[in-house]
């Protein structure tokens, strides 16, 4: 597992930033808008790329027009003793719609300006498929020998929850995407806390376990008031759901993290940290000396959560109905069972209303205490110095959980920069883009990571 300081020192940066900025120009000008989705162009150029360096894979699709890309690199020395089993790097190919009318540039047209790729998943996430392409070329044209075998698998249908991308290859092609570790989206920025700088590696995702809220009570006419109606029970229902203060609960990606940044800070802050440890409270945890929003990251990270969103009901302004329905988007925590969550927004909102379940979903997590962590955390070390790499658990889902045999971390490194705070409004916003220099750190990342960890 030791680096091959030879090898990763005669690597031209540059190359492999201007290979990946190509990659990614043209996997934008696949429109893979999902739905529909339409990836299988855009597999196919993944597949295309990869046999030009002589690997070989398939483009597999779950419907007409739902490929996913999934290309094998065999290990060149598979190690004596027990086989590594492979490291998978991983990404989606769709895309969410564009409200073309907002954008400055062209959404699908993967212009090059003035330092910048733009277009739909120029950040979620073709730029991670592209660097994972222009890591995987670069390597095997070095011939570099690895341990253990190297997958590269660019998803279908993430974007809508996977069906027909992830879970659906997970259900009936496992043996392609089978592997011990994979790298994803969903980490990588890098974040001060105290006097350090952190980048928080994606190690567990909250479930989405959506609940409908249903008020039912006699209809009228509207020209006579009821004191009883469906709309009252909702109301109340809908007040009770929003003075609800969770219970805080620290899953063990949040631990590890508050543990991993605890040295950053003076005395004080640390006492705080370990008391909040010992016994979690959502006072103490607001207390702390965060930015606003690593505040909300963590509220959202450290209870389940139920949001109402949609309102469904009435058809006349003369009616009084007899119905109205709620949409409310659940996120548990891993470790919550769907039903007992249920059951506890049942308590929360009384007993006029009835909560059902639209979705059940658990949260999921990966041990931080792994040989690929230590890999990312000593690779992120070498490129960025004195700066740290801190588990975090995710509010939202990716592919992750379509994969659940798979140790997945999220962790595509973007270094300190000004530029955070834009690039989360462009996800799924418009103007989606990223800065070249961005693209090539994370490239250089990957090539050093996968050398350093599968290196034979
Ligand atoms: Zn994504």
């Amino acid at each position: 597992m030791a680096e091959q300081t030879g090898t990763a020192s005669a690597v031209d940066w540059d190359h492999l930033g201007r290979e990946a900025v190509r990659h990614l120009q043209a996997l934008i000008r696949y429109d893979t808008t999902n739905p529909p989705g339409n990836e299988t162009d855009a597999a196919h150029y993944v597949l295309d790329a990869c046999r030009e360096v002589g690997l070989d894979g398939e483009v597999v699709e779950s419907a007409p027009g739902r490929g996913s890309a999934v290309v094998r690199w065999p290990a060149a020395r598979p190690g004596s003793g027990e086989a590594k089993r492979p490291l998978m790097l991983t990404g989606h190919l769709d895309v969410v719609s564009v409200e073309r009318d907002a954008w400055t540039r062209d959404p699908f047209g993967g212009e090059l300006v003035d330092g910048w790729v733009w277009g739909r998943g120029a950040l979620d996430m073709k730029s991670q498929v592209a660097a994972e392409l222009a890591v995987l070329q670069a390597l095997v044209r070095a011939g570099v020998e690895l341990d253990r075998d190297i997958l590269l698998v660019a998803f279908a249908d993430e974007e809508t929850g996977g069906e027909m991308g992830a879970s659906w290859l997970w259900e009936h092609r496992r043996d392609l995407v089978d592997a011990e570790y994979a790298i994803n989206e969903g980490g990588g920025t890098a974040v001060p806390f105290g006097d350090q700088t952190f980048y928080l590696c994606q190690s567990g995702e909250k479930g989405a376990s959506r609940l409908r809220i249903t008020a039912r009570a006699k209809p009228g006419h509207a020209s006579v008031p009821l004191d009883d109606t469906a709309m009252r029970r909702l109301g109340e229902a809908l007040v009770k759901l929003h003075e609800w203060e969770p219970a805080t609960v620290l899953t063990d990606p949040v631990r590890q993290m508050l543990e991993t940044i605890a040295p950053a800070y003076p005395a004080d802050t640390r006492a705080a940290i370990a008391a909040i440890l010992a016994a979690p409270s959502w006072e103490a945890i607001s207390a702390l000396p965060l930015d606003h929003e690593t505040r909300l990251m963590l509220r959202a990270t450290t209870r389940d959560t139920a949001v109402p969103t949609i309102v469904h009901g009435g058809h006349r302004i003369n009616v009084i109905p007899s119905e109205v329905v709620l949409d409310v988007d659940g996120r548990i925590l891993p470790g919550t069972d769907p039903a007992e969550w249920r059951d506890r927004v049942q308590g929360v909102v009384g007993d006029e209303v009835e909560v059902t379940l639209l979705s059940e979903e658990r949260g999921i997590m990966a041990d931080p205490a792994s040989p690929l962590f230590d890999a990312i955390a000593a690779t992120v070390a070498e490129m960025d110095p004195g700066a740290k790499v801190a588990p975090y658990l995710v509010s939202g889902g990716t592919d992750a959980r379509n994969i659940p045999g798979v140790k997945v971390y999220g962790f595509f490194p973007a270094p300190p920069s000004e530029r955070h705070a834009l690039y989360s409004t462009l996800v799924h916003g418009h103007d989606e883009r990223i800065a070249v220099e961005d693209l090539a750190f994370a490239s250089q990342f990957i090539h050093r990571l996968v050398t350093r960890f599968c290196g034979a």
